[in-house]
């Protein structure tokens, strides 16, 4: 193995990162359009070339340069040597009774994340990873409890939806979008994933890749400030926001990064960037509800009374249980009470039917077992008493 810099990226890293033996080729599926151009330049061809090559691995699936019909066989022998277009391995995948399909994919290094489709009314909408595992430990949340391991690269998160489009065959004229809606709510805080982050997601709504409007890319993050702020410059996708308490003091516990960026500082980043978008869209606020925990009527009110200052809607999230993870779902007829009410004071909520519970593949069920390190269980059944 080369020890040279990694080179995913940066097609001039290629020609010059690499004084040993052998080069590191480029992974050309994680190359956002100017960075492929980019690439394109330093090895001395035109722009239109890496249009090519783009609408080849994105929208025809290609994943070698001997299909690609409309490229030289010079050039084609000149990309061999310098790049390559590597998916990451699916090593499972698993199709639900409910028409969820999950993907299980290996990415560099032997780590695996999850990757999950979600149909519902005329839409087919995939739940993306960005990490592997998170360092930020919400409390509830089994990704959370694997603690950090690492970024993926931008050819590891567009890699999935270029895995998920493909499971659908070949390249079908009349639907031309087999996925059509993409979240980065799977593995992972996406805004401490930036660069690789909007780099998959400009793939996302490139004409010549995908093509998915800004409206069907979402972005959710629990809320890094300085991040989301900086979100508003680069692009103008989506935006959720895992808020899932009504106040500072239970919010800090649920999600400790609310200790460094509270409620207030987290909404007024919501304005600026919402601000900076063209057309003037709302919010989405997750918000997970936890047995005895967040779900009742006063915090339905807090919660109205807190989102006042922005345009929002709410989505309602009813937990997803894991092995040791010391909360439980809900009630329906607490979810039912908090729902009618936000709804009554003008509030759009829906609530998040639970998909793929069969396979696994449901919100915050995106890993194994793990120990439940609270005894949060025991916690909150003594505050009950
Ligand atoms: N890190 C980002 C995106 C990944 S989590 C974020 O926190 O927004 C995607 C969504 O699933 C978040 O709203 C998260 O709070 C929610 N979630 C996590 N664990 C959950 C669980 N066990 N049940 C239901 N939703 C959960
Ligand atoms: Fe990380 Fe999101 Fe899970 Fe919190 S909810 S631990 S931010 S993945």
């Amino acid at each position: 193995m080369s020890s040279a810099t990694p080179v995913q990226n940066t097609a001039s890293q290629v020609i010059t990162t690499d004084n040993q033996s052998s080069v590191e080729k480029v992974n050309l599926l994680g190359l956002s359009l100017d960075k492929m151009i980019a690439f394109f330049e330093s090895i001395g061809e035109k722009k239109f070339r890496a249009v090519q090559v783009m609408k080849w691995i994105h929208q025809y699936g290609i994943d070698n340069f001997d299909d690609m019909t409309n490229v030289g066989k010079a050039l084609k022998a000149k990309l061999q040597k310098v790049s390559e277009i590597r998916p990451p391995e699916v090593v499972y995948h698993n199709f639900s009774d409910d028409g969820t399909r999950k993907w299980v994919i290996r990415v560099e290094g032997g780590s695996c994340v999850e990757t999950v489709l979600i149909p519902a009314e005329g839409r087919n909408t995939l739940c993306v990873s960005s990490q592997v595992g998170c360092s930020l430990d919400c409390s509830f949340c089994s990704t959370g409890k694997q603690g950090f391991q690492r970024n993926l690269s931008a050819a590891e998160v567009i890699g999935q939806l270029w895995i998920a489009c493909k499971s659908f065959g070949e390249r079908d004229p009349s639907n031309p979008r087999p996925v059509s809606n993409v979240v980065m709510m799977g593995m992972g805080e996406p805004l401490l994933n930036f660069e690789n982050v909007v780099d998959a997601m400009s793939l996302m709504m490139e004409d010549n890749a995908y093509g998915l409007s800004k409206r069907r890319v979402t972005l959710s993050t629990s809320g890094v400030v300085p991040a989301l702020r900086e979100l508003g410059d680069r692009t103008d996708v989506s935006l959720a926001i895992s808020l899932h308490a009504p106040n500072d003091e239970l919010r800090n516990e649920l999600v400790p990064i609310n200790k460094k960026y509270p409620i207030s500082m987290l909404l007024d980043a919501c304005q600026e960037y919402l601000d900076k978008c063209d057309d003037k869209r709302g919010i989405t606020i997750e918000y997970t509800m936890m047995d005895g925990v967040n779900d009742t009527l006063m915090h339905a009110k807090q919660l109205a009374k807190v989102l006042r200052r922005i345009s929002c809607k709410i989505n309602l999230i009813p937990f997803n249980p894991f092995p040791n993870s010391g909360y439980q779902r809900s009630k329906p007829e607490a979810v039912s009470q908090f729902h009618s009410y936000l709804n009554s004071v003008g509030i759009v909520t829906t609530v998040r039917s639970t998909r793929g519970d069969d396979i696994d593949a449901a919100c915050g069920q995106l890993v194994g077992q793990v120990e439940d390190r609270t005894r949060r269980s025991a916690k909150y059944a003594e505050a009950a008493q």
